[in-house]
């Protein structure tokens, strides 16, 4: 009798470790989101929206060409 206990006792650890197995969510190999590039509207540089400067609705490269836009383009 001791055996069938012994048996069950298997087959419940068993179980208990399929089941937590498949509990596991899939792992979840995503790529990363595309950064959204924006062109400098001085010099037409690209660069990520992150990095850009907004001034005005426009997107500049540094906060030179932000600042630099008072319509003296040489
Ligand atoms: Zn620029």
């Amino acid at each position: 009798m001791s055996r069938l206990l012994f048996i069950i006792a298997i087959i419940a650890v068993v179980y208990w470790w399929f089941k937590s197995v498949r509990k596991q969510p899939p792992r979840q190999d995503e790529p990363p989101r595309a950064e959204d590039m924006v062109r400098c509207v001085r010099c037409g540089v690209h660069l990520p929206k992150n990095e850009s400067f907004l001034v005005g609705g426009k997107y500049y490269c540094s906060e030179a060409h932000s600042r630099d836009q008072s319509g003296n383009t040489d």
